[in-house]
Formats: structure tokens, C-alpha cells, sequence
């Protein structure tokens, strides 16, 4: 064991009030890392919150845990973890009051070293992949129910294993949570496939505005789109992957309303030798190579056409 990984261990096990928390909007690998590492936690015997600041969207309600998961954070703590999160501001409000995390366990490429230990694998495909690569040796048993939700974690973050740097020890490693007891078929359909009636509304609208041009392919969801649909996240509800998807432009993206002033907007390259990590960089958010977001302030509008510039030059 090297020794970061022997300091988190030993971080782990001399703690008493873990507080766990993850980025704004969770995804599966969010939502599948922190209860993870919560239930391990509170089988060794410890007290564990899991405090996510936009809670925990209905689509993941299944996961075995969720009844765990809170706004916000009570009480004190020897010890506060990040996963999942690459910088701090991403956390939202969950750490409000409370000092920077102890331990930052993590997979993106942009991701800032922001706790005091730091345990970044930018070349794992999921957070969820960190965790199952090293619970073991920190002296945590993978049970059926965190088994749950690290696959989910991987299957989401790898779109069901075809993203690119979808690995052999991935495939392993899902293996092996089936071994401990992970329902593959349910969870990937459930994380993946399954969409509500309201998503599909939601998801025509934002199919419906579809653009392409210069190489880029762009679809907009507005909050008024978001109200006709009666959805009531705060995001695209996954529907880059289906724009994505579409055959003739090198980058997709996503633009969401969030108010007059908020826009969110997600890239994805879907080409190998494009990095939309540096143009979300570039707007003050972060990613991977082939997937990257931000939350940019003005109106949808105006951030769609400084976006839509930018984007155009890194392929020129
Ligand atoms: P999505 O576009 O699906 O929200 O996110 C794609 C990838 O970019 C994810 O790995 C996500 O964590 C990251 N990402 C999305 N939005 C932001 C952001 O505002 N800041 C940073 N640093 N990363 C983001
Ligand atoms: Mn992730």
C-alpha cells in the first residue's frame, strides 16, 4: 500500500461522525459513491451522513441507502470526504459551515486538489471504480447493497460499458460486484434505460430544438419547456446521450436553462481526439475529455451563442 492509501486508512478507521458529500445535480456515480462508502462506513461502526445540496432526484430513489441521504449537515465531524467532486464550489451548500473536506476521492481530469488528502485517478472511468479498486484495502467489506450501488456508478458513468475508456478491469470489476451480490440486468435498466413518461415529455421538447452545424450538434431546454413537462429536475435528464448519439458533428451539446441568469451546459466529444474538458474550463467548470459541463451565469440565449464560438474554435 503506498502512502496516501495509508493515511485514508488510517483517516477511516480512527473516525468517529463521517460527513460525505458530493456534487450539485448527483449522477449515478455521485449517488453510488457516497452511499457506498456511507453503508461501509456505518457497518464499521461509525455515524455517516451523506449530505448532497439538491438531495437526491426520484430517479435514484431504488438504490439501497437513499433513505440516508440530506440537504443539509448536522452535528460535527472528525472527518469529511468528497467523492465524485472536482472542485469545492461544486459541492453547492453541503459544506457550508463546515471546513474543506479531509479526503477527496475522484476521476476527473480537472480536478483541483482540494482536500488534504487526495486520491484522483483521472484514467478510472467512475468514482465508483476508485472505490471498488481500493475499499478492500482500507479494511471495508463491499456488501451487496454498496455492490448496488458502485455498479450503478460504473454503469452509469461508463454509458452501460461503451465509452471509450471502458476498460478490461472495469468489466472485472463489475464482475465482482455481481459476485457480491449486484443485480447487473435491474440496475443497469433502472440507472440507464428506464425513463419516466414526464422524461420522455421533457426529452421532446429538447429533441424538438435540435441544431447542427459546423461539426456541432445543440439541443436547448428551457424552464418553460421543464413546466409544460412537469419536470422537475434541474437538468437534461440525460438527454445529451441521446444527442449525442446522432451521427454527422464532432462535439454535442446541451444547454439548460436554470433562470434568467443561470445557464448549465454539457459537452461531449464524440470524436477520440477532441478535449472539451479545456473549453468547459475555459467558463469556469471542468470534466473529462469526452464529457464536460458547466453552469455559466447569463441568459440561455447569449451563453448558447458565446458557447457555440468557443466550441467552433477548438475544432478549427
Ligand atoms: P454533465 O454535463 O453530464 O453535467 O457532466 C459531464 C461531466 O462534467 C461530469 O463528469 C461532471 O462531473 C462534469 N461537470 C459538469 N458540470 C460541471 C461544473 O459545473 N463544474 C465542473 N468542475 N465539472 C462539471
Ligand atoms: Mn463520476
Amino acid at each position: 500500500m503506498n502512502d496516501l492509501q495509508k493515511k485514508i486508512k488510517s483517516r477511516l478507521q480512527a473516525a468517529q461522525h463521517v460527513l460525505i458529500t458530493s456534487h450539485v445535480r448527483p449522477d449515478g456515480d455521485a449517488i453510488g459513491s457516497s452511499l457506498a462508502l456511507a453503508l461501509a462506513l456505518l457497518d464499521a461502526g461509525k455515524q455517516v451522513q451523506v449530505v448532497l445540496s439538491d438531495g437526491i432526484p426520484a430517479s435514484f430513489k431504488y438504490l439501497p441507502g437513499t433513505e440516508i441521504i440530506r440537504t443539509k449537515a448536522d452535528g460535527e465531524f472528525d472527518l469529511i470526504i468528497s467523492v465524485d467532486c472536482s472542485d469545492l464550489k461544486r459541492v453547492g451548500d453541503a459544506l457550508n459551515a463546515y471546513h474543506a473536506p479531509d479526503i477527496v476521492i475522484d476521476h476527473h481530469v480537472t480536478t483541483e486538489a482540494f482536500g488534504i488528502l487526495n486520491l484522483i485517478e483521472p484514467e478510472a472511468v467512475a468514482t465508483a471504480s476508485v472505490l471498488t479498486r481500493h475499499m478492500k484495502e482500507w479494511g471495508l467489506a463491499i456488501t451487496a447493497p454498496m455492490a448496488a450501488n458502485l455498479i450503478t456508478g460504473l454503469v452509469t458513468d461508463t454509458l452501460g460499458f461503451r465509452t471509450s475508456n471502458t476498460t478490461p478491469e472495469v468489466l472485472r470489476q463489475a464482475a465482482d460486484l455481481m459476485e457480491l451480490g449486484a443485480d447487473l440486468s435491474t440496475f443497469y435498466y433502472r440507472s440507464l434505460v428506464q425513463r419516466t413518461f414526464v422524461e420522455a415529455k421533457y426529452w421532446g421538447a429538447g429533441l424538438s430544438s435540435l441544431e447542427c452545424a459546423d461539426g456541432v450538434i445543440w439541443a436547448t431546454l428551457t424552464l418553460a419547456d421543464r413546466k409544460a413537462s412537469g419536470y422537475n429536475g434541474k437538468d437534461d435528464a440525460d438527454l445529451i446521450n441521446i444527442v449525442s448519439s446522432i451521427d454527422g458533428a464532432e462535439i454535442a451539446i446541451m444547454f439548460v436553462e436554470q433562470s434568467v441568469e443561470k445557464t448549465k451546459v454539457s459537452w461531449r466529444a464524440l470524436k477520440p481526439n477532441i478535449d472539451v474538458s479545456q473549453v468547459a474550463l475555459r467558463f469556469g467548470g471542468g470534466g473529462h475529455k469526452a464529457a464536460s459541463g458547466a453552469e455559466l451565469s447569463g441568459n440561455l440565449v447569449e451563453v448558447r451563442e458565446r458557447v457555440l464560438a468557443a466550441t467552433r474554435e477548438i475544432l478549427n
